[in-house]
């Protein structure tokens, strides 16, 4: 489940602009659209407590994300939420196993090597596990992402634009394992896209259409 209510967003040096209410019940699909600039990224980056709202408030599989302080923050993140980022930031100084062990140092838990390989396994990344993230295609990179944010069996899943850089069916298969991955972890799943064939793919899946922020200022 989330829900966000009245939420706005200040980066510096730049006017604040509000966001749409958002509301998605656990297990669901929720597809964030809109143009470019229109704060979809923003919105996610709110959702997984990446950035603070300057008012609003955003309850996320329970928790209200404000009302938890910096490290605390990091660390529910860690443990509750998979984060799919649009600059996937795998670390090119280790192996794809290793990109993945990252998840359970960032939640401060000891490296469960039977869950890693098990991942590893369901995502078709066993062959590639000891390769170094520019060793792989695109659409594994995004594999090995996915990878390290389900691996502490989060109940939410943020991607943000998955399916940006992949070719048809690449992007096919990428919007089948996610949506997969979300239904075995009964896992709440919102995707930020501007990609037509991600809408057609899941034509059941609940959509919010971000407006320009043009429009909505002056609304
Ligand atoms: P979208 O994901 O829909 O393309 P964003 O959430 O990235 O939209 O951007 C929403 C607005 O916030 C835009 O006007 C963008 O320029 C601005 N913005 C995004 N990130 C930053 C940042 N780090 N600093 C300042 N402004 C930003
Ligand atoms: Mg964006």
């Amino acid at each position: 489940m989330i829900e966000s209510r009245g939420l706005r967003c200040a980066y510096p040096g730049s006017d604040p602009f509000s966001l749409p209410d958002v509301d998605v019940a656990q297990g669901g699909t929720l597809l964030l659209r809109g143009p470019s600039g229109s704060g979809k990224s923003t919105w996610l980056a709110l959702a997984a407590g990446l950035l603070t709202p300057s008012a609003g408030e955003i309850v996320v599989a329970g928790q209200s994300v404000g009302a938890l302080g910096g490290a605390a923050r990091d660390a529910w993140r860690a443990r509750h939420i998979g984060f799919l980022p649009q600059r996937l930031h795998l670390s090119e100084a280790l192996t794809v196993a290793d990109n993945l062990a990252l998840a359970f140092y960032a939640a401060g838990l000891p490296v469960d090597q039977a869950a890693l390989a098990r991942t590893l396994d369901t995502l078709g990344l066993k062959e590639l596990a000891r390769r170094r993230p520019s060793q792989l295609s695109g659409g594994q990179a995004q594999r090995a992402a996915l990878a390290r944010a389900v691996l502490l069996r989060p109940k939410v899943i943020l991607a943000d634009e998955p399916t940006a850089s992949l070719d048809d069916d690449t992007c096919a298969n990428a919007l089948a394992l996610l949506r997969q991955t979300a239904d075995t972890l009964e896992a709440t799943l919102v995707m930020a896209t501007h990609d037509a064939r991600v809408c057609q793919a899941l034509p059941h899946a609940q959509a919010l259409v971000f407006e320009a922020l043009s429009a909505r200022s002056a609304a």
